[in-house]
């Protein structure tokens, strides 16, 4: 207590609630701005239903930051977030694991440096509890902001203070989340490696179906026993991370067009790409355990045992973890934000993260930049300014802030987003035209106090 004591003599300060990936990344980015910061983090007093760590930042699910293709939507807005310092996308390279052109990284090894980081830092100070109030007067005063980072599982009490000061209603809806397997459960001698169109070795294992075995398993798949949702409880799901009995709901075909796509992934025994594959991608630098890509699932425990011995390969697999549904939290962003992350009518009350109504770990930790840099500029009594639409960062937030509010929905980050051309370009341009443009205006917001790049 004698450093939160401290901490609070010092001005300027920022205050944090929820030490995920957006709220370490906020308090990073406003601890470099040169504020003291104040993390209120409830781990490992109470833990959310999917989170089991006592680290900060800890991935809850997939181990994977996406593509790190350039010309990719996720892939440049990794690219500003480097330009903008960000201390996830860093840590999340130092501790990367093989996965072809996807950044995916050991999740411990990573939430733990991170933590080490965050812990250390000198102007920044962690509180280990859980925040259940706001005051009345929360975020009045612009020049002593905090940012609301608590992510898709904020506690129900904290979200209905939440829901008391916005006015606005909150959305809760349900995201599933994918098995872990011990990789020396595999059977290899069917599974093989290989990564989509890729002459190497390959970063994934890949179960392949032929058209019997894929008819025998969508059949039990969508005759298995879900876990069923409360009376009161609408099941959304993000188009992203749909669970795969819902997909397969659509049509037969749903799930070899998603995650069982077998394109590109030749086994080694024919030499042609099977009918279906499910594969596994390396869960951990160690490599023992792999998870199941795009098998997020509500199903039972012993359903998913069950219908996922039928894969072949996977006859024996031993579960480290299965599969399950979680609540999500987010708020109706074009009523509730401004496009500094500020909820309206309260300019020093601020939301990062997943909360915000974007989706995934990189569109929240982005949103985690945006809101730290603003909050440290309020607090530092500078002007605040946003990224150009052109950028990805600026994409996102026209998202939340300029979309249909009654039919927002979250969303990752995606060409889409962006403003249209003003002419027509090749397809197989469009992506680096797109990058290269958004990263000069991100060289020219750099030069505003909001967004200079960090020391
Ligand atoms: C089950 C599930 C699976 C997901 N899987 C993926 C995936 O595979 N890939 C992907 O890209 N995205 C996924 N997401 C979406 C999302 O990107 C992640 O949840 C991401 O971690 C959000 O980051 P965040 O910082 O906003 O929240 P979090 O990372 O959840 O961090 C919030 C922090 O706030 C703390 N907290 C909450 N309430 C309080 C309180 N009252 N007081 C103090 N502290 C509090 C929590 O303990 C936590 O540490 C998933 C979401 C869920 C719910």
């Amino acid at each position: 207590m004698d450093k939160l004591h401290d901490a609070r003599q010092a001005e300027p300060v920022v205050s944090i609630i929820g030490g995920g990936l957006a709220g370490c990344e906020a308090a990073w980015q406003a601890a470099a701005f040169g504020c003291r910061v104040i993390l209120h983090e409830m781990k490992p007093e109470r833990y959310s239903p999917a989170h089991h760590s006592s680290s900060l930042a800890e991935l809850v699910c997939s181990n994977s930051l996406r593509s790190d293709a350039p010309d990719s939507a996720v892939g440049l807005l990794k690219d500003e977030m480097r330009a903008l310092g960000s201390l996830v996308i860093r840590v999340a390279e130092r501790h990367r694991v093989p996965a072809g052109k996807a950044l995916a990284v050991d999740r411990e090894l990573f939430a733990a440096f991170i933590t080490e980081t965050i812990n250390q830092h000198p102007r920044i100070t962690v509180v280990h509890h859980e925040v259940g109030e706001l005051p009345s007067d929360c975020g009045l005063d612009p020049a002593n902001p905090l940012i609301l980072a608590t992510g898709p599982l904020t506690t129900d009490a904290l979200t209905n203070a939440l829901g008391a000061i916005t006015g606005q209603e909150y959305l809760a809806f349900y995201d599933a989340i994918a098995p872990i397997i011990a990789t020396d459960s595999l059977d290899r001698t069917i599974i093989y490696q290989a990564s989509r169109y890729d002459d190497g070795p390959g970063d994934y294992l890949n179960c392949p179906f032929d058209r019997e075995q894929y008819q025998a398993f969508i059949e039990a798949l969508g005759q298995a026993t879900s876990v069923p949702l409360k009376p009161f409880e609408e099941p959304k799901y993000f188009e992203g991370c749909l669970p795969i009995e819902v997909m397969l709901a659509r049509g037969p075909e749903t799930l070899r067009f998603g995650p069982m796509k077998p394109v590109g992934l030749p086994d080694p025994r024919t030499g042609r790409d099977p009918f279906a594959v499910v594969q596994l991608r390396k869960e951990n630098v160690a490599g023992d355990q792999v998870n199941m890509v795009g098998f997020q699932t509500k199903l039972t425990y012993s359903e998913q045992k069950r219908v996922f011995a039928m894969i072949p390969g996977l006859e024996r697999a031993e579960f480290t973890r299965l599969g399950s549904i979680h609540r999500n939290t987010f708020v109706c962003a074009p009523k509730v934000l401004t496009p500094f992350l500020q909820i309206k009518g309260r300019p020093g009350l601020l939301l990062a993260g997943q909360i915000t109504g974007v989706e995934g770990y990189v569109e929240s930790t982005a949103m985690g930049i945006l809101a730290g840099r603003n909050a440290a500029c309020l607090a530092l009594g500078l002007p605040l300014s946003t990224p150009s639409p052109e950028t990805a960062h600026g994409a996102l937030l026209g998202h939340l802030t300029q979309s249909e509010a009654k039919h927002f929905q979250p969303s990752n980050v995606n060409f889409g987003l962006f403003p249209a051309f003003a002419s027509k370009l090749p397809k197989r341009q469009r992506g680096q035209y797109r990058a290269q443009k958004a990263l000069a205006a991100l060289a020219q917001w750099q030069t505003s106090p909001t967004g200079r790049p960090l020391d």
